[in-house]
């Protein structure tokens, strides 16, 4: 049984597994709209958050977080099963 989901917010890519390098804590992310939900959240469109507001909440800062660093300094990502 897959578990492969597309993305329901633009349908342009399927959802990929991710985590912060911080503490390991996985998300699924859509690498072409930046949407995130966190595993215990359904993949609706009601429950998306966007990567930029969660990386900057989580790094105490406002705006785009992305002007100092890259994505592979903060999340990487997990081995595809399947
Ligand atoms: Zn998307």
């Amino acid at each position: 049984m897959s578990t492969v989901s597309i993305c329901p917010r633009c349908e342009r890519d399927r959802l990929h597994r991710y985590r912060f390098k911080s503490d390991g804590a996985a998300f699924s992310l859509c690498t072409v709209c930046d949407s995130l939900w966190w595993p215990q959240a359904g993949t609706d469109i009601a429950n998306a958050l966007f990567l930029d507001d969660v990386v900057a909440a989580r790094l105490g800062e406002e705006g785009n977080p992305w002007a100092t660093r890259v994505w592979t300094d903060v999340i990487e990502a997990m081995p595809d099963q399947g």
